[in-house]
């Protein structure tokens, strides 16, 4: 795998991953764009959750589902300039031109005791990257080099981001149908780089903390170990990894992907988890899209450890979760009253049956 880095008009860092080395990335960027350091959101603090919420008014002005023609993620031909210089890539990834979180304020570290009415600059950073040059493949389509490409970029990007100051957690994770509000069509993905722990994150690290005060053992580690013994909720699994539909869950459609192995982080993956991921992710999703008979709607991400945070590391496992809001051919689940309101979830679907139905799916698939 060759990095190549670049910088598009606005300076915005741009990088090319590409299998064939000999591939030419010095395509300069001939856009005449505004300075990104102009749009800066902030992120104000709910007293009454603890949360912190970007508000980001600046990325109103985003591009809302173009035409292929238009298309910033296609490579760049004689008709179109897009966000890709070059006229050909393989996997690519460059900062957001509208970013929820960005670098340009770096330095102004969180506060540490927020309180009513704080507000201070989004610092962080976020990250496009888009899985092929063709517009209208998914995921699914990939084959096993090109699915490992995107996994050598999501690691490459895990390391770096993790690095820099101000960040608290990478989170890698793909929204994907309009369904759940995607506004270009083009297969890709974001990296966002927070600079707090995430909620999400944060419960499950005080969960496994006071597991471990109880029981003196790694709570991701028994979960995994439990839904094995059950054996009732798994799609598929190898020497390296199992997936499953976890016990509680809570959309129509939920998937949990662990590694075998307790590791935190995207970067210590093994050569074997590593190939089998890439050789299995496009299988599993496009048992998904065979559901329904249609791409099926769905945001997915990484959960890793967070950065900057030693204490946390003992407490965190590395998984991939997967939510789908389609739950029958034709009904969506709306997050209504009780689940945007309560955070008290009802679900419609058993969490059986939806495993069997997508291992039904996976199954049919003969491995390519
Ligand atoms: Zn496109």
């Amino acid at each position: 795998m060759r990095k190549t880095t670049n910088h598009l008009a606005d300076g915005r860092s741009i990088f090319y991953f590409d299998l064939d080395a000999s591939a030419p990335r010095v395509k300069a960027d001939q856009r005449n764009l505004a300075d990104v350091t102009a749009a800066q959101g902030s992120m104000r603090y709910d007293l009454l959750t603890g949360d912190w919420v970007a508000i980001a008014g600046h990325r109103q002005q985003r591009i809302f589902h173009p035409n292929i023609d238009q298309c910033p993620l296609c490579p760049t031909n004689a008709d179109r300039e897009s966000e890709i210089p070059e006229s050909d890539y393989s996997v690519v990834v460059f900062e957001n031109r509208f970013p929820s979180f960005s670098q340009a304020s770096s330095g102004s570290s969180i506060t540490q005791t927020p309180s009513w009415g704080s507000e201070q600059v989004a610092t962080g950073r976020c990250e496009v990257i888009t899985y092929s040059p063709l517009h209208d493949v998914s995921l699914a389509q990939l084959n096993q080099a090109e699915m490992g490409l995107v996994i050598s970029a999501w690691i490459d990007r895990s390391a770096e981001l993790s690095q820099l100051t101000d960040v608290n957690y990478v989170f890698i994770f793909e929204n994907r149908g309009a369904e759940v509000g995607v506004t270009l069509h083009h297969p890709h993905g974001q990296i966002y780089a927070y600079p707090f722990i995430p909620t999400y994150v944060e419960k499950l690290l005080s969960q496994a903390k006071e597991y471990r005060n109880l029981h003196q053992r790694s709570m991701l580690d028994d979960v995994v170990a439990k839904e094995l013994l059950a054996d009732e909720r798994i799609i598929f699994q190898d020497n390296s990894w199992v997936a499953f539909v976890p016990h509680a869950a809570r959309w129509p459609y939920e998937i949990q992907l662990h590694p075998l192995r307790n590791i935190t982080s995207l970067t210590e993956l093994n050569e074997r988890e590593f190939e089998s991921l890439a050789g299995f992710l496009p299988r599993l999703i496009k048992s998904l899209d065979n559901l329904f008979d249609s791409p099926l709607p769905y945001m997915a991400g990484w959960v890793q450890a967070p950065s900057n945070s030693p204490e946390a590391v003992v407490d965190s496992r590395l998984f991939f979760r997967l939510v789908s809001v389609q739950r029958s051919e034709a009904k969506l689940k709306y997050l209504a009253g009780s689940e945007s309101l309560m955070g008290a979830w009802i679900s419609d679907v058993l969490p059986e049956d939806a495993a069997g139905h997508i291992r039904t799916e996976f199954q049919k698939l003969a491995v390519s």
